[in-house]
């Protein structure tokens, strides 16, 4: 029986292991953290009986994902639910752009020229959604198996959002298209940055911006649950601080940053690939401010009260001022801060009349400054009166992002700057994203394509690649694939 170590138990290290597992390996996951999930966990933070998500919350990707939807997760616990509205992008005259699942309905609120521009945008990418995601979710430089449908869809993804925005006449088509897009932290008139919004609102009007019941742990932790089914084994408070200490396996599959990869393996790398992952760019951080909110938060604009998700970040010109300024290492006055109200779909999380709001500000790589005023600023600035009725708040800084868990370096929760070399190739300049060159050792992070996000699909493509250099192998030696292992 073939055997596995995967490095890190996030949703790609679990990912894998579980492809592995089904395959018949024999894996074992070592994680650092004294509970598996990485950057899909829960937890109580303020108040008893208050539950927030430590990190992803929204989860159009993972209910779309290709290789979660097969594995039955349900059986372990797992459920998603749908708030009523996706999301709701507030804007200072009190209306808002919302994000309904249907097409339709989206358009029809945005009304005229911009709701018919809608339905062109994303009519047609999401029929084909679940057939152009097998593309959209692997490495991008190989044969695709839609072309006619992926060249639809990736036209409009290679421009600049701003070049998409332009579209809109009206700026509540605009902000609500750009606040789906500033969640790749670049800046809005770069090429390919239109990519990643166009990718979340086609997997929202498919799918849902759904939440998991109980927080987004139960994701991780239906995974691990699987996985133990398999006769996997999970280790927890298990660090791997050098390579020479690793279980001897057939296979190590690392769900870590490329630099940390680096820096375990030292000099047992191929130069090329040493180089390149010691080269890799992180992008802006985080600044996360959970709070215990009495009544909820009162949004002047409606749509906004029943949202799972608000985009603060005023209108398109803003929230591209304040996303360029992020990324040229300047904190703005005014941040993009994303709102997830998790509570309105699994009122589970909340105690009573209490609930729990989790929000984050997008703020420059390794940023120290405190971002907790600016935040409760935006959300008053749409919500006034919502500081009175804050009842405790819990402030995660991009150094204590990078504390709990080394892949979110600086703060940079998207383990890599999104920039157009790094979201097409992944980490280096190859055919083979997941191969580290050194034969049997694998890359599976958010660090490769399709990147960030609770989908699982870097795990599992990682897996995919692992188990065709193992069935390459001829026994007890260097194979066919090892060059690409
Ligand atoms: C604040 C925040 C909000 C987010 N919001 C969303 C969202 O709403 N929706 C969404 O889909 N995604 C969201 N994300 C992104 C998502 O969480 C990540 O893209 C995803 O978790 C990446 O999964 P991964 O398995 O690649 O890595 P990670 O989740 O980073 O897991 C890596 C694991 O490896 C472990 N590890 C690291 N070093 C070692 C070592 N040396 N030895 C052993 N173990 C080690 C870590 O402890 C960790 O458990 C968010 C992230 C953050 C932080």
């Amino acid at each position: 029986m073939s055997t596995a170590v995967v490095v890190g138990g996030g949703p790609n290290g679990l990912a894998a292991a579980v492809r592995l597992a089904r395959a018949g390996v024999r894996v074992t996951v070592l994680e650092a953290a004294g509970e598996i999930g990485g950057g899909a966990r829960s937890g109580e933070a303020i108040v008893p009986g208050l539950l927030h998500d430590h990190c992803s919350a929204i989860h159009p990707m993972t209910i779309g994902s290709p290789f979660l939807r097969g594995l039955g997760l349900e059986r372990f616990g797992l459920e998603f639910r749908l708030p009523e509205i996706d999301c709701a992008h507030p804007l200072a005259d009190g209306t808002a752009g919302v994000l309904h699942r249907s097409v339709a309905a989206t358009a029809d609120g945005l009304g005229g020229a911009d709701g018919r521009r809608w339905r062109q945008l994303f009519e047609g990418p999401v029929a084909g959604y679940d057939r152009l995601a097998d593309d959209l979710m692997g490495p991008l430089l190989r044969l695709p198996r839609h072309p006619l449908r992926l060249a639809r869809f990736g036209a409009p993804a290679l421009l600049p959002a701003t070049a998409v925005a332009r579209a809109f006449s009206g700026e509540r088509a605009r902000a609500l298209f750009g606040g789906a897009a500033a969640h790749a932290f670049r800046p809005l008139d770069r090429p390919l940055s239109a990519a990643v919004g166009l990718g979340l609102l086609t997997a929202g009007h498919r799918h849902g911006w759904a939440v998991a019941v109980g927080g987004s742990g139960a994701i991780t932790r239906a995974l691990a649950a699987l996985l133990t089914e398999l006769g996997g084994v999970v280790e927890t408070g298990a660090p791997v601080r050098s390579a020479d200490r690793l279980p001897p396996a057939d296979l190590v599959l690392y769900d870590l940053a490329p630099g940390a990869v680096a820096a375990l393996l030292g000099d047992r790398l191929p130069p090329r690939t040493a180089r390149a992952y010691r080269r890799f760019r992180h992008g802006p951080g985080a600044f996360k401010v959970d709070f215990a909110v009495a009544g909820g938060v009162p949004w002047t604009a409606g749509p906004a009260r029943r949202a799972g998700t608000v985009h603060l970040g005023g209108s398109f010109a803003e929230l591209a001022a304040a996303e360029r300024a992020v990324t040229a290492g300047r904190m703005p006055e005014r941040p993009f801060v994303l709102v997830g109200q998790q509570y309105l779909a699994d009122p589970g999380r909340s105690a009573g009349d209490v609930h729990p709001l989790w929000t984050y500000a997008h703020v420059p790589h390794g940023w120290t400054g405190d971002a907790t005023e600016a935040v409760i600023a935006r959300i008053e600035s749409f919500a006034p009166g919502f500081r009175e009725r804050v009842l405790g708040l819990a402030v995660r800084r991009p150094a204590d992002f990078a504390a709990d868990n080394p892949n979110f370096v600086g703060g940079d929760i998207m383990t890599g700057a999104k920039d157009v070399r790094q979201l097409v190739l992944g980490p280096r300049a190859t055919l083979h994203p997941y191969a580290t060159g050194l034969p049997g050792h694998f890359l599976c992070s958010a660090a490769t394509p399709p990147g960030p996000g609770v989908h699982g699909m870097c795990g599992a493509n990682a897996a995919e690649a692992a188990l065709r250099w193992l069935r390459g192998r001829p026994a007890g030696g260097r194979g066919r694939g090892a060059a690409r292992g």
